[in-house]
């Protein structure tokens, strides 16, 4: 469903991003991102969604490149809700989120009904409370939860989600992870970015982790093998903790 294949990248005024990475999302898969700052989550999540093209290589989204697929066609697809989620001030939330149906409204129509799309996004994102606010007066966590919803309205198979639960209180992290399993079950596929890689292996999603030389890196089955790998990446010693028998990864403080 979603294939990227040996991606290097390179800004016009930066040095090389990202340097051959290669990676498959798969229907009922929830894969998460984890990186240093600057390692390229941002830039590998906006060439995977056709926002920017590779240097090199090829992003694929259902066997085509996905920057070649028509723009409402491609919305039909796949979902981006990107880290930084412009909301115009004035709108109220029950309206933005009703935006996920735009590329619905052209033939062919959703499979679901509106009505039941926006309940369930309303629901899962809890947004009850707010529904009659202005975007302007959000906080960070509701603006965040806000776009979330939009992205899940759209209904698209693919999702990929910059950050989704950075702003987001625990609760809430929890419920969106819980969501993201939900929608996995019913042939979902999500690509995400996290800092938290307990609570993306707890849940049971993918865990990659894009070192600082842009290269993707499973984490290994061994234990003494994935705390190296972690070390190594992100510069500080970790202690290893069973939690439900998934090992649990935390930064040694001294
Ligand atoms: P991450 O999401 O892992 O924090 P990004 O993909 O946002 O990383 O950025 C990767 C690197 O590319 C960083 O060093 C960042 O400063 C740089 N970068 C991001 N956008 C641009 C740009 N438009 N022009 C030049 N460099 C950029």
């Amino acid at each position: 469903m979603v294939r990227l294949e040996d991606l290097r990248f390179a800004y016009p005024r930066g040095g090389e991003v990202l340097r051959g990475c290669t990676l498959g999302v798969r229907p009922g898969e929830v894969v998460a991102l984890a990186g240093p700052n600057g390692s390229g989550k941002t830039t590998l999540l906006k060439i995977a969604a056709g926002l920017l093209r590779p240097t090199s290589g090829r992003a694929e989204l259902d066997g085509k490149l996905v920057a070649a697929w028509d723009r409402v066609v491609r919305a039909k697809r796949l979902a981006y809700v990107p880290q930084k989620p412009m909301l115009p001030e004035d709108w109220p939330v029950s309206e933005l989120v009703a935006m996920g149906d735009f590329p619905h409204q052209e033939a062919p129509p959703a499979p679901r009904p509106l009505a039941q799309r926006l309940h369930e996004a309303r629901e899962a994102l809890e947004l009850e409370a707010i529904w009659d606010r202005p975007a302007g007066t959000l906080s960070g966590g509701e603006a965040q939860r806000v776009a979330l919803a939009r992205a899940f309205v759209q209904d698209a198979p693919v999702l990929m989600l910059d950050e989704p639960a950075s702003h987001l209180d625990l609760r809430h992290q929890m419920a969106l992870y819980c969501a993201l399993a939900a929608l996995a079950r019913r042939g979902r596929a999500v690509l995400l970015s996290t800092h938290d890689i307990n609570l993306s292996r707890l849940s049971e999603q993918r865990l990659l982790i894009l070192d600082r030389g842009g290269v993707l890196r499973a984490l290994p089955a061994e234990e003494e093998a994935q705390g190296r790998l972690l070390e190594d990446v992100f510069g500080v010693r970790f202690i290893a903790r069973d939690l439900s028998g998934v090992t649990c990864w935390f930064p040694k403080v001294k």
